[in-house]
């Protein structure tokens, strides 16, 4: 069981921003922006190569109604799944990244440092 299963079933505690049936989205422990919200399937999927796609027209819907409560859906946000070990993945539980509250930077994917990426 992750983590992330504990705090659905309520074993570990979250700061909870909003849930429905299938979904739940919560405040990251260590925040890497203003605001930064992780959002997850109650059900169990190691990351996003091993999701169902069916759910995630379902998903896709939680995480604009998520990006509305909490006023960035003008403004903006970043919206990032890490997956797998290559991909900086620690939490074995799909869970979307979703950033915002500032003018976010991208240095560290810029062009002139992806030779150092590959
Ligand atoms: P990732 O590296 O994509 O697997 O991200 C895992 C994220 O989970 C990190 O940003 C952690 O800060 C966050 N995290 C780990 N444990 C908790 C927790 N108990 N509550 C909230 N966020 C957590």
């Amino acid at each position: 069981m992750t983590i992330f299963s504990k705090i659905v079933s309520g074993e570990i505690p979250c700061n909870k921003v909003l849930e429905n049936e299938d979904f739940l989205a919560f405040h990251d422990i260590n925040p890497k922006a203003p605001i930064h919200i992780l959002i997850i399937p109650k059900r169990e999927y190691k990351n996003f190569q091993e999701v169902d796609p069916k759910i995630m027209a379902d998903m896709t819907i939680f995480i604009h109604q998520v990006a509305k409560l909490l006023g960035l859906d003008e403004g903006g946000y970043r919206l990032i799944t890490n997956n797998g070990e290559d991909g900086g993945q620690e939490v074995m539980h799909l869970h979307f990244h979703l950033l915002g509250g500032a003018k976010l930077s991208w240095s560290h994917l810029s062009d002139s440092d992806s030779k150092n990426f590959i």
